[in-house]
């Protein structure tokens, strides 16, 4: 990829491109602890536990 772009992208070409990027490297998990639905490699939202060690305190 140039760091000029020779030629603008149209609208629907650019659209295309974003339509399926959003959030690629996201992976929904069940936590471990709670079981509630839950984005790998981040801290669980429900329990507030990532890698079976609590970050969040939870009341
Ligand atoms: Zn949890």
């Amino acid at each position: 990829m140039s760091i000029c772009p020779k030629n603008k992208s149209s609208k629907g070409h650019r659209d295309a491109r974003r339509a399926n990027w959003k959030m690629d490297t996201m992976n929904l998990i069940k936590c471990p602890k709670c079981g509630e639905l839950m984005l790998s490699h981040r801290v669980c939202k429900n329990c507030g536990t990532y890698n079976k060690k609590e970050i969040l305190a939870t009341d």
